[in-house]
């Protein structure tokens, strides 16, 4: 693995500094307002609009969709580059981050399965940053378990008819469009009866209800799909395949995971120790010391993912090891914040430090433990797949999606 920039990337570098030194958006205003502490949709709408002009002015300037084909308006460069714009945007990512889902993760999906239509109707779009997108996957009883999930759709002539429930659904209270995976077929094995669709989030039949969580954001949701009535033409791959189509939407996801570590600058948290007099502190001194560490380490381990995308290579078990070392860094440093913080964290709002943006780095620890892959679902590829050690029993082998239920309810 080469850390240092090829001459091709120090070239994209310096023509990315130039773009941000011109146009990069002050987003002092908006930092504290997304994920929204409170539901309030003038502020949402605010930064929904700030977020949608940032992206439309990357689109402008050849910098939106940097790894996608330039057949679909991209720059065709690979994750590499990506990355190199993701390290330089700085606070600007907090408006990038409203398009994850659609420009990250749906848009290599439709390129690797859609129709010509839905290219034509959605790529262009999703880079102008004409359209929000959200995931509708995860269920209340399908999580670490995706291919387990129970929401229906049943084919009614030309038309499909969804009744289920998603849930933890990021942004879809602002979302145009949603990718969701539906059971199509319950009588075969779990994996091999889902059908992947693009939604319009504004059909009837769609319920939206935001979530508060432990930070008091509410960026996620419940959705509720009663009746949704989708056309054939929504579907995205083939009936039965969403499973396929689902994994090009994850392995996405994961390469974008990680090396996310610029949220916090070691400076940021030695201005905290200086402002509680811990600056010259020994056992202050090695935490910030280990929070160095630890950035320099990811940074090191999302490289490697990167090189062996770049060279063409699946991300394999690394992007495992990765996701866990942010994870495990999410939870080290909440709890150096904490211990930084002293009193003042048990504050929140406008009364604590910071506005509560530093109670809230250490309640998100566990959103990071959590999404895209648990840490335990980490720990078991890392198990299997680099170390080697026998795999996790698994009971619902050769049987179909319709006997696993039964079973379930025969427990
Ligand atoms: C910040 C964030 C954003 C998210 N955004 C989205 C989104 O936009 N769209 C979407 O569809 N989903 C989203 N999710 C949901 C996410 O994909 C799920 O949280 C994740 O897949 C885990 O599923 P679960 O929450 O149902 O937990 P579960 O799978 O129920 O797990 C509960 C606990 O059991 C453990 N566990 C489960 N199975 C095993 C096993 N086989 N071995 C050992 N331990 C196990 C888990 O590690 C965990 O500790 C998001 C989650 C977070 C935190």
């Amino acid at each position: 693995m080469d850390v240092d920039d090829t001459p091709a990337e120090a070239a994209f570098r310096a023509e990315v500094r130039a773009f941000l030194a011109e146009h990069a958006p002050d987003v002092t205003p908006l930092v504290g307002v997304w994920p929204p502490r409170v539901i309030d949709h003038e502020r949402d709408a605010r930064f929904i609009d700030a977020s949608r002009a940032w992206q439309r002015c990357r689109a402008e300037h050849g910098f939106a969709g940097i790894g996608w084909p330039e057949a679909y308006g991209g720059r065709g460069l690979g994750p590499v580059f990506e990355a190199i714009f993701a390290e330089e945007e700085g606070m600007a990512m907090l408006l990038s981050g409203l398009f994850s889902v659609g420009i990250g993760m749906v848009g290599p999906t439709i390129i690797a399965h859609g129709t010509h239509e839905q290219k034509t109707a959605f790529l262009a779009p999703l880079l102008r940053g004409e359209q929000v997108w959200c995931q509708l996957f995860s269920e209340p009883n399908a999580g670490s378990d995706l291919a387990g999930l129970e929401t229906r759709a049943e084919r009614d002539g030309d038309e499909w008819v969804i009744h289920g429930q998603k849930v933890w659904t990021s942004h879809a209270h602002a979302a145009d469009w949603g990718i969701l995976l539906a059971r199509s077929n319950p009588d075969v094995p779990k994996h091999r009866g889902i059908t992947c669709f693009l939604v319009d989030m504004r059909a009837p039949g769609i319920e939206v209800r935001p979530l508060r969580q432990a930070t008091g954001s509410a960026e996620f949701n419940e959705v509720f799909l009663d009746g949704l009535r989708l056309s054939d033409d929504d579907r995205l791959g083939p009936v039965d395949d969403g499973w396929r189509v689902a994994m090009t939407t994850l392995t996405s996801e994961r390469v974008s995971i990680g090396g996310n570590t610029a949220v916090l600058s070691l400076d940021d948290l030695v201005a905290l120790a200086d402002r509680r007099g811990l600056r010259d502190d020994a056992p202050t001194r090695q935490a910030l010391v280990g929070f160095h560490t630890r950035v320099q380490l990811i940074t090191y381990l999302a490289w490697r993912l990167r090189s062996a995308v770049s060279a063409g290579r699946e991300p394999g078990p690394e992007s495992s090891v990765l996701k866990l070392a942010m994870s495990r860094h999410q939870e080290a440093t909440g709890d150096l914040i904490m211990g930084l913080l002293g009193a003042d964290a048990t504050l929140d709002h406008a009364d604590a430090y910071g506005g509560g943006s530093w109670q809230g780095h250490f309640l998100y620890q566990w959103a990071s433990r959590l999404g895209g892959g648990t840490d335990q679902v980490q720990r078991t590829v890392i198990g299997e797949r680099v170390l080697g050690l026998p795999g996790e029993p698994r009971t619902d082998k050769g049987l179909t999606f319709r006997q696993l239920q039964r079973a379930a309810l025969d427990r």
